[in-house]
Parts: C-alpha cells; sequence; structure tokens
C-alpha cells in the first residue's frame, strides 16, 4: 500500500492514497482533471500504479473490465483530518474513512483485504488509460498503402529541403521537412494541423500527421521486385 510519508498523529498503518479504475464516461462527465467524490465499496485496493495496471488484467478483474470498453486509472485519495494552526477545525466537506493497511495478515502483498465502504476524494490520472475492448476482431489484412491513400492521410505536401527559416528562432519552414502541419514538436507550438501542441497526455496532445514527397520518377521498392532477396540493396 502506498502510504504517504506519515504525518505526526496520524497511524502509520492508516491508509491515505490507493489506485482504481473509473468508466472514461464518468470521468468525462466530471470535466477531467481535479478532486472529485466518488462512493467506495472495495476489497482489494492496489498499492501503486503498477500492480494496479498487473490485476486490472487478470482474472479477478474481468467483472470490472466488462463495466466498460474504456476505463481510466486514479489516483483515490484518503487523508485523515490533522489540525494545524492554519487549519486547526477540520472543515465540513473532508472526507476521509478508517482504511487500515492489513500489512502481514495479507496474502497479496501491496493489497487492502479488509472490506469497507467511503466515500472518497480522487484525483484523474487520465493519462493511465486502459483500452480493454475497441472492436470484435474477426481478421487482419495488412498491405501497403496505395498513392491515393497516402495522399489522403497527408497533411503537407513536402517540397522544400531546407528545414528552418532564418529567423531568430529558427522557425520550420512551411513545406520543408518539419513543417508545423505534420505536427507539435514542443508544449508551446501549436500544430499547423490540429491545433494542439505536444503534451505528456494522450486527449490533449498532437498526435502528429502524416506528410508526403511526390517523387519525380516512379521509385521501386526493392522488396517487392521479387526474385532473389538480398539484405540490403547495395549487397550483391
Ligand atoms: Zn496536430
Amino acid at each position: 500500500m502506498v502510504i504517504v510519508e506519515p504525518e505526526m498523529d496520524v497511524d502509520p498503518l492508516a491508509v491515505t492514497s490507493f489506485f482504481w479504475f473509473l468508466p472514461y464516461a464518468e470521468v468525462k462527465d466530471l470535466g477531467g482533471q481535479g478532486e472529485r467524490v466518488f462512493s467506495f465499496e472495495q476489497r482489494f485496493l492496489p498499492a501503486d500504479k503498477w500492480s494496479a495496471a498487473e490485476w486490472y488484467y487478470s482474472d479477478e478483474a474481468a467483472g470490472l473490465r466488462a463495466q466498460s470498453d474504456h476505463m481510466v486509472m486514479i489516483q483515490v485519495v484518503n487523508k485523515p483530518f490533522v489540525p494545524s494552526e492554519r487549519k486547526p477545525e477540520r472543515p465540513e466537506d473532508w472526507l476521509d474513512a478508517d482504511i487500515r493497511h492489513t500489512g502481514e495478515k495479507t496474502e497479496i502483498p501491496g493489497y487492502i483485504v479488509e472490506p469497507f465502504t467511503a466515500e472518497l476524494k480522487f484525483y484523474v490520472q487520465s493519462y493511465f488509460s486502459f483500452f480493454t475492448k475497441t472492436h470484435d476482431w474477426d481478421s487482419l489484412t495488412m498491405g501497403v498503402l496505395g498513392p491515393q491513400e497516402a495522399l489522403q492521410m497527408s497533411a503537407v505536401k513536402v517540397t522544400d529541403p531546407e528545414v528552418y527559416n532564418e529567423d531568430a528562432e529558427r522557425t520550420p519552414r512551411r513545406n520543408g521537412p518539419e513543417d508545423i502541419r505534420m505536427g507539435s514538436y514542443d508544449k508551446e507550438t501549436p500544430c499547423g494541423t490540429c491545433g494542439k501542441s505536444w503534451r505528456n497526455n494522450f486527449e490533449r496532445s498532437c498526435p502528429g500527421h502524416f506528410g508526403h514527397i511526390s517523387l519525380e520518377v516512379p521509385v521501386p521498392n526493392y522488396l517487392y521486385l521479387g526474385g532473389a532477396r538480398s539484405p540490403s540493396p547495395l549487397l550483391p
């Protein structure tokens, strides 16, 4: 169990934080990141993100996985109130419950085993997103993109071999190999195609976009020429 550095007068076995899952739709309706309240009735609680992820894919979590095709990991906060000079009285909206780490008693290290019911605060950790099912697959076909498909997917026709403009910021050249329409490369610069910048968060980040180069003459891919294969077209 993750036990945050025990504060004074707090039982070191009190559970102050653990990880759980909610359907993405519920989290989305709550407006994303922030402190929320969540009714909780549970028996097994993963101590950290990694054991939570491992548990999520175990047989035991089949019921949870069946709840939604898209689950998001959340961090649940259960912080016992400790009076301080700045906050001597317990605020009315303070939420905590007596959840205790069972320590040596549990056969599954890192999990609470004593059942409890509580209303607790949680923080969304949406970058830990779990997709269990997107489609029912019958078959999978792999192939090479045709010219029309490549053009449809392309956001930029790359025609300029120069990468940067000769300005002070060295901004990427339009129609160059780093044209901003193929995606943002930092947190400040919005992408020229989707308007998002680079973020360490799958929902808020620009995913990157394809560009294409029209070749002057047809260039065959040696892998598709047939005949005897060698590891490289440059080798005999
Ligand atoms: Zn983009």
